[in-house]
């Protein structure tokens, strides 16, 4: 199992059968796949995540991937109807609060989301 299923499998939830089931993929291309946050921190809480192995925005070196990501993320927006608007996020290593070893980037909305930090 590659890493990136990985990080789906972990998103298994139990559904209202109590079967378990994947997170729901919203869209997906040759290197890039989105799908639905299981802790969602908004009406729209979705992860773009590259298909290979990257450790963090930090390790990132490829910039052809980069803007994959980031067209994911708008592809995302667009798919949902996100058009009052959104946020992407990447939490970077420790201070930037990464959770998951491996790049993802939030794609956030469905509300007013706020100040960008707390305090
Ligand atoms: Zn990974």
């Amino acid at each position: 199992m590659g890493c990136v299923e990985g990080e789906r499998e972990r998103g298994r939830r139990r559904g209202r059968t109590g079967r378990a089931t994947a997170a729901r993929i919203v869209h997906e291309d040759e290197h890039v796949l989105a799908f639905e946050d299981i802790h969602p921190q908004a009406p729209v809480h979705v992860l773009v995540v590259p298909r290979r192995h990257v450790e963090s925005l930090w390790e990132l070196d490829d910039p052809e991937l980069a803007g994959r990501l980031l067209f994911a993320a708008a592809e995302v927006a667009r798919k949902l109807a996100l058009e009052r608007g959104f946020r992407v996020i990447a939490n970077t290593r420790r201070d930037g609060g990464q959770e998951v070893p491996h790049l993802h980037l939030h794609v956030l909305g469905g509300r007013r989301l706020g100040r960008m930090l707390p305090g």
